[in-house]
């Protein structure tokens, strides 16, 4: 499960960015996820809420997933396609993770339909805010 280091990276990222601010509570983390990181988003905010046990300073703060865009090509004529990502709150609404898995989808190309579309970029985990106080 790569998600556990993916979470210990943010938190020692967001206790740096606490103990800059001399923040004696970090109340929120929101986080950008591309559609394509590989992460489960489940299995991301489990860690994190297991992790954050660990740190005062974070014991009781919230993570905010954003996941970005979609964006898929098609292998025949190449056109690009957005898909709009969804933005999920802490705790497990898995409405993202059973109706939103990309990777897994078969998609035909709207403009040409004899082409596949396939993932291309979005695969990015960006620390976007930390609301502390
Ligand atoms: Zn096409």
């Amino acid at each position: 499960m790569h998600e556990v280091s993916l979470v210990q990276g943010l938190i020692s990222q967001v206790k740096e960015e606490a103990r800059r601010h001399n923040a004696t509570k970090v109340e929120r983390v929101v986080v950008q996820i591309g559609p394509f990181s590989g992460v489960v988003l489940e299995s991301f905010t489990f860690a994190f809420d297991a992790l954050k046990k660990e740190e005062p300073l974070l014991a009781g703060a919230f993570l905010t997933i954003k996941t970005s865009k979609a964006i898929y090509k098609c292998t025949n004529c190449g056109k690009e396609l957005e898909k709009e990502g969804g933005e999920e709150a802490t705790s497990h609404q898995d409405a993202f993770t059973t109706h939103f898995s990309p990777l897994f989808q078969e998609i035909r190309c709207p403009e040409c339909k004899e082409g596949l579309l396939y993932p291309s970029g979005g695969d990015e985990i960006i620390l976007l805010r930390i609301e502390m106080e």
